[in-house]
């Protein structure tokens, strides 16, 4: 599991910083949180693959986060891309890219799916391809869980910002031990489907016996899933806390710096400051501080210092920044 930061600027680009875009390499797939103007340039370079299945996740509609969502779909189509895509965001996500299908001719000939959050009626709307503007099916909300697999959930928030803004935690589930083959050769266990059980923790019956693969040493014990936070663009909320509690790690925003607070606080954003105490209260791990205002270009590392103080496992998001997550 790897995360790639691949914009880390607020609002505008700078030589060095890409607007706000972020990727996690996950088991043969890719998620990506937000899709700043131009990401699809960094997409490249970190060298990720464009024909891998996909999931975005769009934080709000301010451009710097959405704007490099439909030309990278463009180059999906012009790839021949054939794996699946699901696009998460706020309500008119589709409409959004609705008018270039119809002003721009943006196709999608591999499966899509476009799921809009409704927070005030806590639904999901869910829209297939690109040509139809009525929507699939609307699912109900049950809790804050919008999208799980066999091995990750993803959850949301919504979260104090100018417009309606979610963030996103990425949630694993519970991993197996690891798998020690010779326990299961020294048992007589052929390399079969046996094995494959044996490695998901699944108790078998193997001559006429249940073998326990914890028990007989085959896998070691269940280990905890890793968690992830996005914050988004936001001002300090409790409902970010909530959603980030004992996080692995927080990718938070820190468009400011201290001497800036009046500002961020009227512009709805944190500053260095409140991601620091944001990661302290949440009990994250390990902290992220991104969308970083251009008025820092030369002096970014200021932001790193003052959040270091309250919080020292704090890194700064540089552009193709590259975290693997043990
Ligand atoms: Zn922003
Ligand atoms: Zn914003």
């Amino acid at each position: 599991m790897e995360l790639i930061i691949l914009g880390s600027a607020a609002a505008t680009p700078i030589e060095n910083r890409n607007l706000p875009s972020i990727a996690l390499r996950y088991k043969n797939q890719i998620l990506l949180f937000d899709c700043g103007e131009d990401f699809q340039r960094r997409f490249a370079k970190a060298g990720l693959k464009f024909n891998k299945p996909m999931k975005i996740f769009i934080t709000h509609f301010h451009g710097d986060h959405i704007l490099g969502l439909p030309p990278f779909l463009f180059r999906l189509s012009l790839n021949d891309r054939t794996a699946p895509m699901m696009i998460f965001g706020p309500r008119n996500l589709f409409l959004y890219l609705y008018i270039h299908r119809k002003i721009l001719g943006l196709k999608a000939k591999y499966p899509i799916k476009i799921v809009e959050i409704d927070h005030k009626n806590q639904k999901l709307i869910e829209f297939e391809g690109l040509d139809s503007e009525i929507p699939k099916r609307t699912i109900k909300i049950n809790g804050n869980l919008i999208f799980e697999t066999n091995y990750f959930s993803i959850k949301y928030a919504l979260v104090e910002h100018s417009v309606i803004t979610f963030a996103y935690a990425f949630i694993e589930k519970p991993r197996y031990g690891k798998f020690v083959p010779e326990r299961a050769r020294n048992l007589g266990i052929p390399e079969s489907n046996l094995w494959k059980k044996l490695q998901e923790g699944q108790i078998i019956e193997f001559n006429g016996k249940l073998i326990d693969p914890v028990k007989e040493g085959i896998v070691g014990p269940e280990r905890p899933g890793r968690k992830i936070t996005y914050s988004g663009d936001l001002k300090p909320c409790k409902s970010l806390i909530d959603l980030g509690r004992d996080s692995d790690l927080l990718i938070h925003e820190a468009t400011f710096a201290k001497a800036l607070a009046e500002t961020a606080e009227d512009k709805k954003h944190s500053t260095s400051i409140d991601a620091a105490n944001d990661a302290k209260k949440m009990g994250a791990k390990q902290l992220i501080l991104t969308h970083i205002s251009a008025r820092y270009q030369s002096d970014a590392l200021i932001l790193l210092e003052e959040a270091k103080e309250i919080f020292p496992n704090t890194i700064l998001a540089e552009d193709l920044l590259k975290i693997e997550l043990k």
